[in-house]
């Protein structure tokens, strides 16, 4: 296999505390060297883009995939040909597919589907994500399943949650825990608050994440079980989560870039992209999102990526269904609202989407360390990405980030230590041997930015 050098770039991996410029090779699809002024053979690609980072290949725990069921709004090759453009290589795909991938073969054809990226599937907690009878949970981890949730809704009943629990830390899987009280949800599209009555949609209350973000901590804790919070949106499920980790409860906890960079005022519009579960929240609330994820209470950020189709969300804003496309912009407004104003430096958060997602799931992914898989990242901090409908990838378009100019380009992703995507040329459909041949000549390959 053909090598690639990564040449006089600053290599930022938060998992061996670098960030210096340093070269990195990458030989047999792994990371074979790092170190200064690496010799490179004939053979070897050069790679070097003046004012680049080099990072690890990011890591969204939290993805729908959309197949089986409903591929005219992302398959596993459309949702890779995303992530991988957005600079993730290794996803974690949610259970809420028709049908709810809770048996052992459906595991495995999620697992077996990524080519661009490394897509590990997550299994549902209960059949059929009813919140009655628990999934076949040992089978379903044997299968590949990195870890449990019936995300898009909560397991309501305490007890059913208690179990799922007890099992998942007996196979030494985490329980992923959409937090939300269908109860106290009820018919509410947008977050409560000021907003809500201006708009006369009807509300949720932050109490509705919040009870069972309290109640489902309070399980983990009593039963010893590993517990991950998705998507928290609110002051109060901040204020939860660090008073449990305190305690010594093993509990981590994601937010997505819409809770830091969105409020519920950007509902005013009735654009449909921005209804989502749990729903955008206060600017107060933004305030403690922040604060959670610059003093660590927030372990990772992740897209919860949910394409939706045009005529779906084209609809009244209490009948489209909530969820909002995200992989691809993942990284720019994380820099964009956490690094360009200076609350996260760049590795704190690059770690929050590398190595810090891969420990709450388990895996090992998210470094550059030697002998660890060649799935990097380049991208231009300071470089700016214009959001259109066609820049995306992805084959759903439900964003309401569109026309907005973010910093941060993803140059080039490497999965395996093959090319799979590169700016400007598109994708290179894991091969990047195209790329050897023009470069073959010179040996070089220098792309200004
Ligand atoms: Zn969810």
């Amino acid at each position: 296999m053909r090598k690639t050098l990564l040449r006089g770039m600053r290599l930022i991996d938060p998992a061996t505390a670098t960030d210096e410029r340093i070269d990195l090779l990458l030989a047999d699809g792994v990371i074979a060297a790092r170190g200064v002024d690496i010799v490179a053979d004939q053979e070897t690609r050069i790679v070097e883009f003046p004012g680049a980072v080099v990072a690890p290949g990011l890591v969204d725990m939290h993805v729908h995939l959309r197949e089986p069921g409903r591929e005219d709004e992302e398959t596993i090759e459309s949702g890779t040909l995303a992530a991988v453009h957005g600079g993730i290589t290794t996803l974690a795909a949610m259970p809420n597919t028709e049908p709810t991938i809770d048996t052992p073969s459906w595991v495995e054809y999620v697992r077996s589907r990524g080519r661009l990226a490394r897509v590990h599937p997550i299994a549902a907690i209960t059949v059929g994500r009813e919140g009655k009878a628990l999934a076949p949970l040992a089978e379903l981890a044997q299968a590949g399943a990195v870890a449990f949730s019936d995300d898009g809704c909560s397991v309501a009943d305490a007890n059913v949650m208690r179990r799922a629990l007890q099992y998942a830390s007996m196979i030494e899987r985490t329980i992923i825990a959409h937090c939300e009280d269908p109860a106290l949800v009820g018919a509410g599209v947008m977050n409560e608050g000021l907003a809500s009555t201006r708009s006369g949609l009807s509300p949720i209350p932050a109490a509705a994440e919040e009870t069972m973000v309290a109640r489902d901590i309070l399980l983990a804790g009593s039963v010893g079980a590993r517990l991950h919070i998705a998507h928290v949106s609110t002051r109060g499920s901040v204020e939860l989560v660090r008073r449990a980790k305190a305690d010594g409860i093993a509990v981590t906890a994601e937010t997505c870039p819409h809770y830091f960079s969105l409020t519920d005022d950007d509902v005013r519009s009735y654009d449909t992209s921005t209804r989502v579960n749990p729903p955008l929240r206060s600017a107060d609330d933004v305030e403690a999102i922040k604060e959670g994820l610059r003093d660590g209470t927030i372990d990772a950020v992740a897209s919860d990526h949910a394409p939706h189709s045009l005529e779906e969300k084209q609809v009244e804003f209490d009948a489209a269904p909530p969820g909002m496309i995200g992989m691809e912009v993942l990284l720019p407004l994380t820099i964009t609202h956490m690094v360009d104003t200076g609350i996260l430096s760049l590795g704190k958060a690059i770690a929050l989407m590398t190595v810090q997602p891969a420990r709450a799931l388990g895996i090992t992914a998210g470094t550059l360390e030697t002998g660890a898989a060649a799935d990097v990242v380049v991208f231009d901090p300071r470089a700016k990405v214009e959001i259109t409908s066609d820049w995306f990838r992805s084959l759903s378009k439900n964003s309401p980030f569109i026309g907005s100019t973010l910093s941060g380009r993803v140059l080039i992703t490497i999965h395996d230590g093959q090319i799979v995507f590169e700016e400007d040329l598109g994708t290179a459909q894991g091969s990047g041997e195209d790329h050897g041949k023009r470069a073959a000549e010179s040996n070089e390959l220098v792309v200004g930015v």
